[in-house]
């Protein structure tokens, strides 16, 4: 870019005499315009909140007025008749376009060199370039704002969030549309960061999960899914988790540390053809995750999961060392699920659910799998569950792994999938695409992770190179 004509650039614009003189006029026209609306009414007799929100609107407008100006008078950003175009080809100026950007302030009409090359038939300008507005008519700031809603509401709930909070006014399509667009640069990103940050714990714990994703009917066509007809509805969405559990409570047992939890997930597959060297897409997830934190750095890492063969089959391919833990939570779970369905509601159900767990958490397993063989001529679930017993057994030696000071029952692995997954993309009426799916979880991920700031720092980093 060249340079612009009062000598500074458009991103540290608040230096310069001029800004002084624009400064006093806006501050003066804002509170001009706070006399106005607060009229000679009695201070008592005022509707604050009308106020307070007319207030900030009109000084929202005034400066979006002032910016416009500043923007629209700097002409710098017209580089001469031609600029090269990324087609290789050469672009021409075609005058300066207006174009309506929604930002912080409200509506921004700006007024833009415009460049147009003949050999890809397409156009660009230089200055949306570089100030990072080439998203969808948004500005970065309500671009980020935007990120955020649309991380943790739905695309319609965000659209009225943003109008209620910021008054921005981004239409649920809007939101879509740049929320799965930055998640999928989010995806991208999160391929390439591999680096470690932050701290090795002396015990580092990797939880795997899965859930289904309500999907629309044409990504599930050829798919056997759990349905009656055996047709499927849903895709499983696989999760890694990694945290930290040095701290103690007052009895000396292991607890979580508070922000510790960071999160990778994706609608992938775990599963490797035998005749491939390399690792599944789920796989090299949780391979990558685990060199971000330094997972196989620390002492004493320690697998947990449910029953599923693929959190095992990874496990043991990624992580010959670490320790495997079925999640206590999980395990009880399951036996509680049998109790209910060998007992119904009778009161005996309970005490031997409760019988159960006690052997559970004592390492009793052959007293436990002797009490459920009383019942797996009945029930097909009993059979099953001394089956899930029987595989998983060396994971499940509960005193041994509390001897060692290991977490065995967190619940982190099944909220992960419920804070991740379930709370976004499993509401009432929504039905994904793997495509849309996987860029919300991106995007969800890298929030809840406290990631989003980098990656958000290494974006505009790439349009101010790129500029
Ligand atoms: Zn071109």
């Amino acid at each position: 870019m060249g340079g612009c004509p009062t000598g500074t650039v458009p991103g540290n614009f608040q230096r310069g005499g001029r800004k002084r003189g624009l400064q006093t006029d806006l501050q003066n026209e804002i509170v001009r315009e706070i006399e106005t609306l607060l009229g000679c009414q009695s201070i008592a007799d005022l509707d604050f909140e009308a106020v307070e929100m007319a207030a900030r609107r009109q000084a929202l407008r005034l400066a979006a007025r002032a910016l416009e100006q500043r923007l629209n008078t700097d002409t710098s950003d017209h580089a001469g008749p031609q600029l090269p175009c990324s087609c290789g080809g050469s672009a021409q100026y075609h005058g300066r376009h207006g174009k309506a950007f929604e930002s912080v302030l409200g509506p921004l009409h700006l007024q833009r060199a415009y460049y147009h090359c003949e050999q890809c038939e397409s156009g660009f300008c230089p200055r949306d370039r570089a100030l990072g507005l080439e998203s969808f008519s948004l500005t970065p700031g309500v671009l980020r704002m935007t990120a955020s809603a649309a991380a943790l509401l739905s695309f319609e709930e965000s659209s009225g969030l943003l109008h209620e909070l910021a008054g921005a006014e981004v239409s649920a399509k809007q939101v879509e549309r740049a929320a799965e667009a930055l998640g999928a640069e989010i995806a991208v990103d999160e391929q390439q960061q591999v680096e470690m940050m932050g701290e090795v714990a002396p015990t580092m714990y990797l939880g795997m999960d899965g859930t289904g994703v309500p999907m629309r009917t044409q990504e599930v066509a050829d798919r056997a899914g759990k349905q009656a007809d055996g047709s499927a509805k849903t895709r499983e969405a696989k999760l890694v988790t990694i945290w930290t559990a040095e701290s103690r409570d007052e009895e000396g047992q292991p607890v979580r540390d508070p922000g510790s939890i960071t999160y990778s997930a994706a609608i992938e597959s775990a599963a490797t053809l035998d005749t491939s060297p390399g690792l599944s897409d789920f796989a090299a997830r949780v391979q990558r995750e685990a060199s971000r934190r330094g997972f196989t750095e620390a002492q004493r890492p320690a697998v947990l999961g449910d029953g599923s063969a693929w959190i095992w089959n990874s496990a043991t391919e990624l992580f010959p060392q670490a320790t495997q833990i079925l999640d206590r939570f999980h395990a009880k779970e399951h036996l509680s699920q049998v109790g209910k369905i060998i007992y119904g509601d009778r009161p005996e159900g309970k005490l031997w659910i409760q019988a159960r767990y006690d052997e559970l958490d004592e390492g009793r397993l052959k007293f436990l799998v002797q009490a459920l063989h009383g019942h797996v001529g009945q029930h097909k679930e009993a059979r099953d569950c001394v089956r899930y017993i029987w595989n998983n057994r060396h994971r499940m030696r509960y005193p041994k792994f509390h001897k060692q000071g290991f977490c065995t029952s967190t619940g982190v692995v099944e909220a992960g999938c419920k804070v991740v997954i379930g709370t976004r993309l499993k509401r009432a009426g929504m039905h994904w695409t793997v495509r849309g799916a996987n860029t919300i979880i991106a995007l969800r991920c890298s929030k809840l992770s406290g990631r989003f700031e980098d990656f958000w720092e290494r974006r505009s980093d790439q349009w101010k190179t790129a500029a």
